[in-house]
């Protein structure tokens, strides 16, 4: 199977169909780890990274065939997941060729291929009508010096069309010299793309006279694609990809996994390498005191609710019990914040109270102007260590409240490692904190070093986590004008757009 060539979003609906279905995935170097760990991917399925260096590349293939075929004899449904197309100089004809040969049964799902792909992300087509209506695919590892050269590289310089050349920079110098000696004009128009279609894409561009030089100075390095002819010179008119506002700028996201997809999907769709990097897991508490509550929901007249988990989790329980929507009839309902409020009207509930600021003190000066809060019963759904503003305002108003948790907060590990990963490179151009707790936790994980930030800026959701983030000892470059995920992505782009401009 072809996981194409980095872009998660290149990948086939047959490829991921598949991908869900499968007892065991065996996957190379160049597949982008964000597809192996989708969500799609069923937990229990079993991984084998082949792609890890070492070892005689001959006997690994053998290696690969035989796990292949231990693995389909052993019952299991297989995917061999390869970057790119795995017949375009993937090897995933040879392993056909081993599984065939033992009588293992298996069908090809092809793939985007990196020739075409990082071309069209560089905004070069590999034909143009009446630029070049041929296209000659070369795999460039074959030694031009060597006599035993597979590829007849001055028939190549004499063919005409684009050149596509699968291979790391290393080898072009050696390729040019081969290609020009042939006679391709030293003034063809020639681009390198580095990590095609990957938030990190990188393109030079010039002639192959000067290519060489160009990807040497901006450091080009594996994986590369190389287009050679006319169709380089319309990425001057056609490119896309890295115009993007965003695009090349590292973000880390802080968000629980659960709650990330919204804020990692609209920044990388501005082009920005998202690492999401949860700084905690929310964890369901014990669902008795829930449940208990939710089936008694008549003896209260209000229910508040003061985060989207609160919500969701609470959902589960009167589901788990066979409730649904109209236990909440009669009831008046708070919400904190415009994600807690969607999360309830997405299960048929418009909330009665949405404070404009979006907070559990916000919630309680909503409340306490209006004339139907004294006296009644409240049912408050909350997290484990929320503060007591809100129960001590409702005593106050001489409520009487209950107060259930739903959920707690705890660190991420696997976040935290993957937070210390992006940041020990410094090559972290922002951070996203959504609330004071991911500040803490996050904060936390990296040992209370807020060194390790380096040149990394701060953004956060809104004054509370701001508050949180300066009190311990960060530096706050940007805060989102409401609390909202559209405010937010417009700090960052606000922050790093203009960053670009200052340096170039
Ligand atoms: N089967 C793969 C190609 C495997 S050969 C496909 O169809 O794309 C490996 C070579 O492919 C690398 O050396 C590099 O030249 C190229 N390559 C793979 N992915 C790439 C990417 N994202 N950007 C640029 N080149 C890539």
């Amino acid at each position: 199977m072809g996981a194409g060539p980095g872009d998660p979003g290149l990948l086939t609906v047959r490829a991921r169909a598949l991908l869900a279905q499968a007892d065991a995935i065996v996957y190379d170097a160049l597949v982008n780890p964000r597809i192996v760990q989708n969500s799609a991917v069923r937990s229990d399925a079993e991984m084998h990274d082949v792609g890890k260096r070492g070892g005689a590349p001959s006997a690994r293939q053998d290696a690969i065939n035989a796990l292949l075929v231990r693995l389909a004899r052993a019952g299991k449904r297989v995917v061999r997941l390869k970057g790119g197309d795995p017949f375009v100089f993937g090897r995933g004809s040879e392993e056909a060729q081993a599984l065939a040969a033992a009588g293992v049964s298996f069908e090809i799902v092809p793939g985007v291929t990196a020739g075409v792909a990082a071309p069209a992300y560089a905004g070069i087509p590999v034909t143009h009508r009446g630029v070049a209506s041929a296209v000659t695919f070369v795999t460039g590892h074959e030694d031009p010096t060597k006599g035993d050269s597979d590829v007849d590289w001055a028939s190549l310089a004499r063919a005409g069309g684009t050149l596509v050349l699968y291979m790391g920079v290393k080898r072009l110098p050696d390729i040019v010299a081969a290609l020009t000696a042939g006679g391709l004009s030293p003034d063809t128009p020639a681009a390198v793309v580095e990590w095609g279609t990957w938030p990190r894409q990188r393109t030079v561009q010039g002639t192959i006279a000067g290519i060489v030089d160009a990807a040497r100075a901006a450091g080009i390095a594996a994986p590369s694609i190389t287009i050679l002819g006319d169709v380089a010179r319309l990425r001057d008119e056609i490119a896309w990809f890295d115009r993007r506002l965003l695009h090349g700028r590292r973000v880390i996201v802080t968000r629980a996994r659960t709650q990330a997809s919204d804020l990692t999907a609209r920044l990388t769709e501005l082009g920005a390498d998202v690492i999401e990097a949860p700084a905690i897991v929310i964890v369901p508490a014990d669902a008795a005191p829930l449940r208990t509550a939710l089936g008694r929901l008549d003896a209260y007249q209000w229910v508040l609710f003061t985060s989207q988990n609160a919500v969701e989790i609470a959902w589960g329980a009167l589901r788990d019990a066979g409730g649904d929507a109209r236990r909440f009839a009669g009831l008046r309902v708070g919400a904190v914040g415009q994600a807690t409020a969607r999360a309830l009207l997405d299960r048929g509930i418009a909330a009665d109270v949405i404070p404009p600021r979006a907070t559990a003190e916000g919630l309680a000066e909503a409340l306490r102007q209006r004339p139907d809060v004294r006296g009644t019963r409240v049912l408050f759904i909350k997290a484990d260590g929320a503060g007591d503003a809100l129960p001590a305002a409702l005593h106050d108003m001489k409520t009487s409240v209950d107060e259930v948790v739903a959920y707690r907060t705890v660190p991420d590990a696997s976040g935290a490692n993957a937070a210390r990963d992006a940041l020990a490179s410094n090559a972290v151009d922002a951070i996203t904190f959504t609330s004071s707790s991911t500040v803490r936790f996050f904060l936390d994980a990296l040992g209370g070093n807020t060194d390790a930030i380096g040149r990394a800026r701060i953004i956060t959701m809104g004054p509370i986590t701001s508050d949180a983030a300066r009190s311990l000892g960060l530096t706050v470059h940007a805060e989102a004008a409401t609390a909202t995920i559209d405010a937010l992505v417009d700090v960052v782009v606000d922050l790093l757009r203009s960053a670009e401009q200052h340096r170039s």
